[in-house]
């Protein structure tokens, strides 16, 4: 678990606003939109609604975590950069004025954290490629660019999201609502199985095999996966497929990222500290279990 967050995935979560707009079935029951709507207070869920923004002391966070970063690199021992994701509380390229500021905001702070890698998901990266700062080819050494995608019928996704350099390209298969036999792997270096989860969770007949299928799938094609959690009514309930608990992460040789011209594209880059699993391959860096959950800890992610 991460440091200040509920989600396995990553190190920290960090929300630029919240607020956003439903558009696909994966968003159904958005966890994001429930606790701003039953635990703040807020109506901040549709196109001509509002956002909820924030101020220095919330920007500064990053900042902090960074230099924490600096003092022990490798986060604990576990052979990978710390790892911010970005944002669980609104899609950050939802096409809405206030999140199309705020998205401006967050290039600064990237820049200013060398010992961060951020992971930015979205359900809309057909508008990445427009939208990205002019030293995109700098900064996206580590940046950690996913889509979600909860269907086969949102695969195009994946194509939108290829087409873009990054250090990594991942999918986030949450909450897991169809089989994903259409994915093409290529170019794809890791894949989150997710049931959902929260009182509404729906568990379709089949997600067992579908999520079998991804884990088989990416262990053919070299891709990290990382499961999850089953559909369950609380997150982190059923973390284990088959009996086994299967996390890892894409491996990236070094923290400090070369010069954009020598990086191929895709990257998978720095060594193994931590043995792998008897599933992984050779580029696969497994977590076998669960750090401890924090205080303060928010839950799923919202895109
Ligand atoms: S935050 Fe994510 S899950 Fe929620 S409405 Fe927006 S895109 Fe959908």
């Amino acid at each position: 678990m991460g440091q200040n967050t509920a989600i396995a995935w990553t190190d920290h979560t960090f929300n630029v606003a919240w607020g956003c707009t439903k558009i696909s079935p994966g968003c159904a029951h958005c966890y994001a939109e429930t606790f701003s709507r039953e635990r703040a207070g807020l109506d901040i869920w549709g196109p001509g609604k509002a956002r909820r923004t924030f101020g220095p002391k919330h920007w500064s966070m990053p900042i902090a975590w960074n230099a924490r970063a600096g003092r022990e690199p490798g986060l604990l021992g576990r052979g990978r950069p710390h790892l911010v994701f970005s944002s669980s509380m609104c899609d950050l390229w939802e096409d809405h004025p206030t999140i199309d500021a705020e998205r401006e905001k967050l290039w600064d702070i990237i820049r200013r954290t060398p010992n961060l890698h951020w992971q930015l998901l979205t359900k809309r990266p057909e508008r990445i490629a427009e939208r990205l700062p002019e030293d995109w080819e700098t900064l996206c050494a580590r940046i950690w660019l996913g889509t979600s995608i909860e269907s086969g019928d949102y695969v195009g996704r994946a194509n939108r999201l290829i087409g873009i350099r990054a250090a990594v390209h991942f999918i986030s298969y949450e909450p897991a609502l169809g089989p994903l036999d259409a994915l093409d792997l290529t170019h794809i270096e890791w894949v989150i199985f997710g049931g959902e989860s929260g009182p509404k969770f729906r568990a379709p007949a089949g997600w067992q095999s579908w999520a079998r299928a991804m884990r088989d799938r990416c262990a053919d094609a070299d891709v990290a996966y990382f499961f999850k959690q089953s559909p369950a009514f609380y997150t982190e309930l059923g973390t284990t497929l088959d009996g086994r608990t299967i996390r890892k992460f894409p491996t990236l040789d070094t923290m400090v990222p070369p010069s954009p011209p020598s990086l191929p594209s895709p990257q998978v880059l720095f060594p193994l500290d931590n043995p792998p699993s008897p599933v992984l391959s050779p580029r696969l860096v497994g977590r076998a279990t669960p750090g401890p959950r924090l205080r303060g800890a928010r839950g799923r992610s919202g895109p």
